[in-house]
């Protein structure tokens, strides 16, 4: 299937249109017009080169929302028009213990990712969902729900799933108290599924400049790391603490905050801290954590929360062809909301 995307070519180069194939339908395959397309951080880490070398010339996307153009002899679950959305990964075993229990983000053999990944088929590098189109098979395909607003929901399958799970993880619910460092793409998100969970939701940033913007979303209000004071009244109040910083940082600073058995949980930042201190962690049983996206079924779970809980991110609605703008406003400075492209003016003829 011909298509065409944005792609960039090598790591200091911007992104420009590329006419690219899209693999035979296999049996168990989708194939999806993409109407929406969200943008990460993670895409512009990984175009940059930040994460190592990548297989240029790269489609990145992984926020994907569009409807259902044809299917495969043997997909079951979806049909011609259905809404759908593919988020971080194309593929997996389906075979070891972690792809049985339904944690494809931790497959034994390594998850197939949306984009510059060997096809675990064909060995051709995946491309992502800065498309017209794209093929995935049908376990790795969500369903988003008619209470969703589709140019809202793309970044539900990142951001959203990446915040989720911990929450489900660390057994959020009514009465938890939850610190979320960083009120970007994630950060919000975290904040909005968190209230929705029942928990009390303090924002920790560098400045209480974005107060209005953590409350009007459900926030008890922001903590700000720079007031020495009010971090030392804040101490062991929280019982979970989500790290969305994307930024190499020093997570020390926070780690007072949490009550004895409390957890940073860090899901934003990708490579060495800049420090390390254990005294908090022992002097209070507290841990630091990592977690990755979430599996094929809390990523279901989270579409169908959002949707039950009317829960849209925050998307600001862009053209393919603003994507540099997008990711030059992105390098300089943490936005409260996130990007998203409308597909509907990319084509396959230009
Ligand atoms: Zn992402
Ligand atoms: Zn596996």
């Amino acid at each position: 299937m011909k298509t065409v995307g944005y792609a960039a070519h090598s790591s200091d180069a911007e992104m420009v249109p590329y006419h690219f194939e899209r693999r035979a339908l296999r049996a168990n395959d989708v194939a999806i017009e993409i109407l929406y397309s969200g943008i990460c951080h993670s895409d512009l880490h990984t175009v940059n080169g930040d994460w190592g070398p990548q297989p240029y010339p790269l489609v990145p996307g992984h926020e994907i929302v569009g409807r259902v153009l044809e299917v495969g002899p043997d997909v079951t679950k979806y049909k011609v028009g259905d809404h759908v959305g593919v988020g971080c990964m194309v593929d997996s075993c389906q075979a070891c213990d972690q792809c049985d229990h339904g944690e494809e983000q931790y497959c034994r053999h390594g998850m197939t990712g949306t984009y510059g990944s060997p096809d675990r088929i064909s060995g051709e590098i995946t491309q992502g969902g800065y498309s017209k189109h794209i093929v995935v098979r049908e376990e790795f395909v969500l369903r988003v729900p008619d209470g969703l607003d589709l140019s809202r929901a793309a970044p539900i399958l990142c951001a959203g799933i990446t915040t989720y799970s911990p929450l489900r993880t660390w057994n959020i619910g009514k009465g938890s108290r939850v610190g979320v460092i960083g009120l970007g793409g994630l950060g919000h998100m975290a904040v909005k599924l968190a209230v929705a969970m029942g928990a009390e939701v303090t924002v920790l940033s560098r400045s209480t400049k974005k107060e209005d913007e953590a409350k009007a979303i459900g926030a008890k209000g922001i903590l700000a790391s720079t007031d020495a004071e009010a971090m030392a009244k804040a101490k062991a109040s929280m019982d979970l603490i989500i790290d969305t910083v994307p930024v190499k940082h020093d997570v020390t600073p926070y780690a007072p905050l949490l009550d004895v058995d409390g957890t940073l949980v860090i899901v934003g930042q990708v490579g060495p801290m800049s420090g390390f201190m254990s005294v908090p962690m022992i002097m209070g049983r507290r841990r630091v954590a990592g977690s990755l996206i979430g599996g094929i079924k809390e990523t279901q779970e989270v579409l169908d929360f959002c949707a039950e809980h009317n829960i849209h991110p925050i998307c600001e609605i862009i053209r393919p062809d603003q994507v540099n703008d997008a990711y030059e406003v992105m390098t300089k400075g943490d936005i409260a909301h996130r990007y998203v492209m409308d597909m509907s003016s990319l084509s396959v003829e230009d």
